[in-house]
């Protein structure tokens, strides 16, 4: 699933791309998103005043005052179009033609890229936007997970009410992380991902920061020491800015047939790395399933 950082490079490229523009109109091939005259009602004519995110949310502020909401989920992806080029973001589709012709399938799950040379819409798109000038975004989605929704301010104010800290605003204290972890039983790891605690971190980023830290993913949040709470803390921010910096693990550049993918997999220490060498002791990187989801950990580092 595309985490804060994924979400973050999409909502940054967005802005440079659909911020502005004039929607001419909407495509709804999915009838489980809604219909079609209900989104062109509010988004034709419409402009995208503000490209914004909470959490692994985004969303699309309008001229009108209302919002245009795109969740992501597991396997969402967003694709915009631009003439000749295409700018992919979300999950990945690794298909084989893609793999025939070289292009390595990147690490992780959940990752991003596109059916690069694919024409679309495909048959896994589900709401096309057309902006003036020939642009478009696609919203595609193998499992249908995610979604796309209109809501007004009062609905978004309750949307975002649900969701915890932003880890890399300024109310992303070490005091607010002490005061969240403290006394619980729940694992670590499990504690980092609960998006009403910190908002945007999933399983690939919680492995990465826990093993930055040197914390077993297994550890209750509420038996960290003050020090121990204050790597996580130093560590989640280092990780989640350095994976923007790359523009994050599931994403690309704009994609042509030579397929680029996001930088950050090649940065990875953990995760999806059972059986390989710990960078830092030179052990084994392990995988254990807590919550039914995998943790990557070196059993040696992570105390
Ligand atoms: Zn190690």
């Amino acid at each position: 699933m595309p985490e804060l950082p994924e979400v973050e490079t999409i909502r940054r490229d967005l802005t440079k791309k659909i911020v502005g523009k004039k929607i001419i109109s909407v495509e709804v091939k999915d009838k489980k998103l809604g219909e079609t005259k209900n989104f062109s009602r509010v988004l034709v004519g419409n402009k995208i005043s503000a490209a914004e995110r909470i959490g692994k949310l985004l969303i699309l502020k309008l001229a009108g005052g209302k919002f245009l909401l795109i969740h992501l989920k597991m396997t969402g992806q967003l694709v915009y179009e631009d003439r000749e080029k295409l700018l992919a973001g979300g999950h990945q589709f690794i298909n084989n033609s893609l793999l025939k012709r070289g292009v390595a399938a990147p690490r992780g799950r959940g990752v991003f890229l596109e059916e690069i040379g694919g024409k679309l819409p495909n048959k896994y798109t589900r709401f096309i936007l057309n902006f003036a000038g020939g642009r478009k975004l696609f919203f595609n989605d193998t499992r249908r997970f995610g979604y796309v929704k209109i809501v007004d301010q009062k609905e978004l104010a309750e949307i975002k009410n649900k969701y915890g800290i932003e880890p890399l605003k300024p109310e992303f204290t070490l005091a607010n992380l002490k005061k969240i972890l403290a006394g619980k039983k729940i694992n670590i790891k499990a504690a980092l991902m609960d998006q009403q605690n910190i908002a945007g971190i999933g399983n690939i980023y919680a492995s990465e920061i826990l093993y930055a830290a040197r914390v077993k993913p297994t550890r209750p949040a509420g038996s960290l020491t003050a020090p121990e709470v204050a790597k996580i803390y130093q560590a989640t921010k280092a990780v989640l800015r350095n994976a923007i910096k790359h523009r994050g693990t599931t994403f690309s550049d704009y994609v042509d047939t030579s397929g680029k993918k996001g930088n950050f997999s090649k940065l990875l220490k953990v995760y999806e790395r059972e059986g390989e060498k710990c960078s830092v002791c030179g052990g084994t990187i392990k995988s254990l399933k807590i919550s039914g989801r995998g943790a990557y950990y070196c059993p040696f580092c992570q105390k």
